[in-house]
């Protein structure tokens, strides 16, 4: 299976395929595989393949099912994913200040309900649209308690006793399917146990451990493997170049995760990019000032951009004391890579050591929503001492 030209990692594709193509594939699949594996993408590929009305080599992407789906305005395709209650999301929302950067792109009269409705509805779309990025509700709620409640299954329920419209077959994407609770679950189980003859459930999960044995049991299993990475370098060069990161490295940093490449290649990305490479600078010669500075400057910060500012701080330590793959050669262009490629086998290793522990203690002190500003602090203080160790 190769998706817009990236080619996936799966042993179990070839069944899945012969499957489609016989019209036999079983009432309930389970896509499994590491996060950025492009399980979702598979998933969103065998609902096209399923409602695909060409003759043949489905899905054909242009016939009117096959554009309602990217669209996601099909009868008889739902997808049905883990979110916030609105409550929390309203918490969370005022926490990531979204209101008031809606406000100024749409005016004054944006309300939480609107934001959330409207997360609701873009998120599904978004993740049919593009399923190798991780929609934007993903990223920004990542570590939030997303959950697939009752409610949300009761509601796919209702569509799932409804015969289809205008296809043989009704299609139900249930993305991180591990994240329902066990009420939610165990409704579901009931219906996979005797589904009627034309639903055809696709659930994806990246930790199908947290799923009821029972439920996995029903289904027939997708497993995705870490892509290659030289399928991910080749799918990241047919990309338009958007600057940031080599694709090279962003290729290697990103351990076969399609979405961990994307993001590092994001554009947006670039500030933290050059900022993770700040805090590398300043190991080589801490001082105090700049680390009050820069505590400072991370304390008006999101958390999500805190997390990704130490993530790729731990990259790029781990490159600058491995010295394998930033070489120097070609690609002399960017401005990251010649930047990183100076910091490289400068830091004595206990203090490398030292540097990686500490960033680590730091994303947990900030997912366990400690002042940014204090958990800084503490990072750069603690690494103020390089003969220590
Ligand atoms: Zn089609």
């Amino acid at each position: 299976m190769n998706i817009n030209g990236l080619t996936l990692n799966s042993p179990s594709l070839p069944v899945l395929e012969k499957a489609l193509a016989s019209g036999k594939l079983h009432h309930a699949c389970l896509f499994t595989g590491p996060d950025g594996s492009g399980k979702t993408a598979a998933a969103v590929e065998t609902a096209l393949s399923l409602l695909c009305r060409a003759p043949d080599n489905r899905p054909c992407r242009t016939c009117l099912s096959c554009r309602k789906l990217l669209h996601y305005n099909h009868p008889d395709f739902r997808v049905v994913f883990p979110f916030l209650s609105e409550k929390s999301f309203q918490d969370t929302a005022k926490e990531l200040q979204l209101r008031e950067t809606a406000r100024q792109a749409e005016g004054e009269k944006v309300t939480y309900r609107d934001l959330f409705l409207k997360y609701l509805s873009e998120s599904a779309g978004e993740l049919v649209r593009d399923p190798l990025r991780p929609p934007r509700m993903m990223s920004d709620f990542k570590d939030k308690n997303r959950e697939i409640t009752i409610s949300i299954v009761r509601d796919l329920l209702e569509e799932v006793s409804m015969p289809p419209s205008e296809s043989p077959f009704k299609v139900f994407l249930v993305a991180e399917a591990d994240r329902m609770n066990s009420e939610a679950a165990n409704a579901l189980l009931k219906t996979l146990e005797e589904p009627p003859t034309y639903a055809k459930f696709l659930l994806v999960s990246s930790r199908p451990q947290r799923l009821l044995p029972t439920l996995r049991s029903r289904c027939q299993i997708v497993k995705f493997q870490p892509l290659q990475e030289a399928d991910l370098l080749s799918y990241l060069e047919s990309l338009p170049r958007t600057g940031g990161l080599s694709l090279r490295l962003a290729s290697a940093f990103s351990d076969g995760s399609v979405r961990e490449a994307l993001s590092l290649l994001d554009p947006e990305n670039l500030p933290l990019l050059e900022e993770a490479l700040d805090m590398l600078e300043w190991c080589l010669s801490p001082g105090t000032q700049e680390a009050l500075a820069l505590s400072e400057a991370y304390s008006s910060y999101s958390f999500p951009d805190n997390v990704k500012r130490l993530r790729f701080f731990l990259l790029f330590l781990r490159e600058a004391e491995q010295r394998n793959r930033v070489t120097g050669t070609g690609e002399t262009g960017d401005a990251v890579e010649r930047r990183l490629l100076s910091l490289t086998g400068r830091l004595p290793k206990g203090y490398f050591l030292r540097a990686f522990e500490k960033a680590r203690t730091a994303m947990d002190a900030l997912e366990r929503k400690m002042q940014a500003r204090l958990v800084f602090c503490a990072f750069f203080f603690s690494l103020l001492d390089k003969e220590e160790s």
